[in-house]
């Protein structure tokens, strides 16, 4: 659907004063054009969509349908991954705490983990222990210095005690083995895409293992428009770039090679981060101190973007337009910094629609309860409009408190 304001008035008529725009269409594109990307380099490719980023169950779908993993994170999106159907050879489990008993069951049942503490490593070893007659194969989350300005907390040191521990404990362990090498850095410029792929190589001429596979985890921008592009201090790079300073590198590196690892990367914002919008209706218009304010049924904490101005669209939805300069868009919250866009200048009246785009990562999944329950979202991919989440309720936020 081609969203106006004919369709907006619909979509309002039937889902609320405020809800969410998805667009599966576009998820699956992005899925296909950065799978492709990779693998017109390293054909030995494949993505694990990272489930935190946007969890919605017909995205998760549509990348298993795809023939994608999925990148979990918890016992809860472990579960989401398994009630969706995913092979559990499709799953991998990431992330610093794991409950030693799910982290069992999904080892026998083919799962993939990547272990991230020596602590994790001997609950794997008992588990080894006790199913003897059973291979294993488990990963490594990896952290080194990408010189990106912070040591991250994930994984094991390379450089530390407990990662020549957990070598040894591999080794000595004889239904263990290491499958792969993962590592995950949160900065997405390009400038730190190099040494997070030179020291996985690294590491495999260190450790002299040839892992099956090498997973280099999420971390890359996705899709904006130029009026976002231009709100960063560096470039936002194509999936081609990122595919070149990775799958070109390991390409080199391979070439010839009998035996070549699979590479895997788990991004989510780049998958999910522009399918996504959020639309608002503008309640009301005022100026304070000399500073005018649209008040909107929505909040910071609903697209979840912070310090740049969102992709904005003003629908007129019927009301008298005025000409305005210099007008924030602030949120129902009672926080003063609840603010969607700064010094929007155009038309505007209230009732009209306030459509922000690129809210797709990190927004539905750490929208807190806060004030009011969240609202619908609707896909709006194909001929009709789809609900894939209703809007909560009352019950929804407060059926776990005892009153
Ligand atoms: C968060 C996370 C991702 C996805 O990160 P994006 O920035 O959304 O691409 C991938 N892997 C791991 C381990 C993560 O923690």
């Amino acid at each position: 659907m081609k969203l106006d304001s004919a369709v907006l008035k619909q979509l309002s008529e039937e889902f609320g004063e405020a809800f969410y725009l998805l667009d599966s269409a576009q998820f699956k594109q992005n899925y296909l054009e950065l799978k492709q990307a990779f693998s017109n380099l390293y054909p030995k490719f494949n993505i694990a969509y990272s489930y935190k980023t946007n969890y919605i169950p017909k995205l998760c779908r549509i990348v298993d349908g795809l023939g994608g993993c999925a990148e979990v994170v918890s016992e809860m999106e472990l579960d989401l991954a398994l009630r969706i159907g995913v092979r559990p050879e499709n799953i991998i489990w990431n992330g610093p705490v794991k409950e030693a008993g799910r982290l069992e069951a999904f080892l026998l049942s083919g799962g993939n983990v990547n272990l991230d503490s020596l602590e994790e490593a001997e609950a794997v070893k008992a588990v080894a222990g006790k199913h003897e007659g059973t291979a294993f194969k488990i990963g490594l989350r990896c952290s080194f210095d990408i010189r990106d300005g912070g040591a991250s907390r994930f994984g094991f040191d390379t450089e530390g005690e407990d990662w020549k521990k957990v070598l040894v404990l591999i080794q000595e362990t004889p239904n263990l083995s290491l499958q792969g090498l993962q590592c995950h850095f949160a900065k997405r410029q390009m400038a730190y895409w190099p040494a997070r792929v030179q020291g996985m190589l690294d590491l495999v001429e260190r450790t002299g293992i040839l892992p099956e596979r090498i997973d280099l985890g999420g971390g890359l921008f996705g899709k904006m428009e130029d009026s976002l592009k231009e709100q960063f201090d560096s470039p936002i790079p194509s999936y081609a770039e990122y595919a070149e300073a990775s799958a070109g590198v390991l390409a080199r590196q391979f070439e010839g090679k009998e035996k070549k690892p699979e590479l895997f990367i788990e991004p989510g914002s780049a998958l999910a981060g522009d399918c996504m919008k959020f639309a608002g209706t503008v309640k009301t218009i005022k100026k304070m101190r000399g500073k005018w304010i649209a008040a909107v049924l929505g909040s910071q904490k609903n697209i979840s973007m912070a310090g740049v101005n969102p992709p904005l669209r003003v629908y007129a939805m019927g009301g008298r337009q005025k000409a305005y300069e210099g007008l924030d868009f602030a949120g129902y919250t009672c926080i003063e910094s609840d603010i969607l866009y700064r010094n929007y200048r155009g038309p505007l009246a209230c009732g009209d629609m306030a459509v922000f785009g690129n809210c797709g990562s990190y927004s539905l999944v750490m929208k807190p309860p806060f004030i009011l329950p969240n609202f619908p979202v609707v896909d709006i991919a194909g001929e009709k409009p789809e609900l894939v989440k209703r809007g909560e309720t009352f019950d929804d936020v407060f059926h776990t408190f005892c009153f």
